[in-house]
């Protein structure tokens, strides 16, 4: 769009984030309404349902990635952004104050912003529960660079392993790749660290083929909890087949740079304390509260009581705010922190956001015609009707209906082009896994809210890796 100033008749809305919730947001939002202004560390959106293909290099990571700066361009007002962290927000005086935190920085590398309107989509990070040597050992699995770094280790480790002289003992720990939580993510990165493995790295490397090993590891009885009971089985199968280990009621408690350290609840209830060799960890057990986010809660009264996010109302309206919104996993709907949830609420709030300003546009329009109404006696019918017309579409447009969140279900890639869909659909529900439901995921994916320029990207990588193989090359 057109470069403009800020026009000082408009409110100023500014959106934290350029995630799933942010991103729906600014996607259906009609920007000419207001003064827009985004804020984000990460200058893209990240598709994150194929971050885990990334981690092997099935997928190239800059094709699951879609600069802000392109989706913004095809607005009709123009939005700023701002590559930066809101490190704190004042409620009281409505500013944020944002820091630039990138490599490079000038001579300004904080400032604050106004908001006449605010909305939060910060997102959650890592949690680590504070067992020691996470956050110095393990590798998370939620940003382009962790999927990254990742890669760089598998490779680094399979190379080391194949190194002339290593003893047999150093080549197990060193293929032994170990992954902690079982939820959607630790699955499927065990999934696709597996299918290299059998896929490629076998056929390159293989003096070491028979000994690279996989464990997933989780602290409830069983993996996948969210999905139904038929699905778990049919993935703790399909990881017996592919040899992918599974310690279930075991609570991880320490890690070291070359060990990770766990406790097993046993069925006659002792404990029994292990600890196993590793060369890559990753660690997946779920989301914890930004420091943005805390703090702002801290702030709010009424937020006293929330722990895991900012409680919002029905209609994402922060407890204890009137001007600030909060959507995605930061937020407190009674929602799972899922893509899926973000998504459909960065739409509501687009819809919502549209809508007020539409009212203000035709309340205003009506008290100009109320006061015409006076000076020109001769079109009074006329002028009438046409308020009552604008009155009609302001009472529908005000009645808005709160937030829903319809589920189309949950999907997750299990490894050997198999996945697992719990899909609610013609009023019953469908438990699904298979080679169809592979496809079926990777179709989902590919139609899901993605440009045609990333769904040909994605295509083609997966073609490339099926005729050459995965690139190996350690960048
Ligand atoms: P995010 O998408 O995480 O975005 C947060 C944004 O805020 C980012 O742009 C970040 O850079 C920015 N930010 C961070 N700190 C600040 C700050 N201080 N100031 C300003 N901006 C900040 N869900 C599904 O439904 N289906 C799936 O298949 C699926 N697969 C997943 C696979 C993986 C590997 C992972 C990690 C998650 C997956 N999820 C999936 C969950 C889904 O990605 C999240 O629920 C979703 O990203 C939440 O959206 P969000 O907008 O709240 O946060
Ligand atoms: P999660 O919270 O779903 O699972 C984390 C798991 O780690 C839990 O099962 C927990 O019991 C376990 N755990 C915690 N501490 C542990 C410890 N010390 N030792 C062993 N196990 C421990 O986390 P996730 O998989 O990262 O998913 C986060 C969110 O993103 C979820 O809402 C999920 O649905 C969503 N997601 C969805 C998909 C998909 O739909 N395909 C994929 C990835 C993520």
């Amino acid at each position: 769009g057109p470069q403009v100033e800020p026009d000082p008749s408009k409110k100023t809305l500014v959106v934290l984030g350029t995630g799933w919730g942010s991103v729906s947001l600014l996607k259906k939002l009609d920007a000419e309404h207001y003064n827009v202004i985004v804020i984000s560390p990460r200058n893209y959106f990240l598709f994150t349902p194929l971050l885990p293909s990334c981690t092997t290099g099935l997928i190239e990571h800059r094709s699951i990635m879609e600069p802000i700066r392109t989706i913004l361009r095809h607005k009709k007002a123009s939005v700023k952004f701002y590559e930066a962290e809101a490190s704190s927000v004042d409620p009281e005086r409505k500013v944020v104050r944002v820091l630039d935190t990138s490599e490079i920085r000038g001579d300004v590398i904080e400032t604050e912003i106004p908001y006449d309107m605010l909305v939060v989509g910060v997102g959650a990070e890592n949690a680590t529960f504070g067992i020691p040597g996470v956050r110095e050992h393990t590798c998370f699995l939620k940003e382009i660079g962790d999927a990254q770094r990742i890669r760089k280790k598998i490779m680094d480790c399979v190379e080391t392993a194949a190194f002339k002289g290593q003893s047999q003992e150093e080549i197990d720990r060193l293929l032994h790749m170990v992954v902690v939580g079982g939820g959607p993510t630790g699955v499927e990165f065990a999934g696709e660290l597996q299918d290299f493995f059998e896929e490629d790295i076998k056929k390159l490397i293989p003096d070491i083929a028979d000994r690279f090993r996989v464990t997933l590891i989780e602290a409830l009885p069983n993996v996948l909890p969210s999905f139904s009971k038929q699905l778990i089985e049919y993935t703790e199968s399909t990881f017996k087949e592919e040899k992918i280990d599974i310690m279930t009621k075991t609570m991880v408690k320490k890690v070291t740079d070359k060990t990770v350290e766990a406790e097993i609840s046993k069925p006659d209830g002792t404990r029994e304390k292990i600890t196993l060799p590793y060369g890559l960890l990753v660690w997946a057990t779920g989301n914890a509260v930004r420091p943005v986010v805390k703090d702002l809660m801290e702030r709010i009264p009424a937020q006293k009581g929330s722990r895991r996010g900012l409680a919002v109302n029905e209609y994402l309206v922060v407890q204890g705010t009137r001007d600030i919104w909060a959507v995605g996993d930061c937020a407190v709907a009674g929602y799972a922190p899922t893509a899926q949830v973000a998504s459909q609420e960065g739409n509501f709030l687009a819809g919502l956001f549209n809508n007020m300003a539409r009212t203000e546009v035709l309340e205003q329009r009506v008290r100009e015609l109320s006061g015409s109404l006076n000076l020109q006696p001769g079109n009074a019918a006329e002028i009438s009707k046409e308020i009552e017309e604008h009155e009609r579409q302001l009472r529908r447009i005000k009645d808005i209906k709160p937030f829903h969140y319809s589920h189309q279900g949950s999907l997750a890639y299990i490894g050997s082009e198999k996945a697992v869909a719990d899909v609610s659909w013609f009023n019953g529900n469908l438990a699904s896994g298979g080679s169809l439901t592979f496809l079926f995921w990777r179709s989902a994916y590919l139609s899901m809210c993605f440009s045609t320029r990333n769904r040909l990207l994605v295509i083609n990588d997966w073609v490339k890796s099926k005729l050459f193989g995965r690139d190996v090359s350690r960048e």
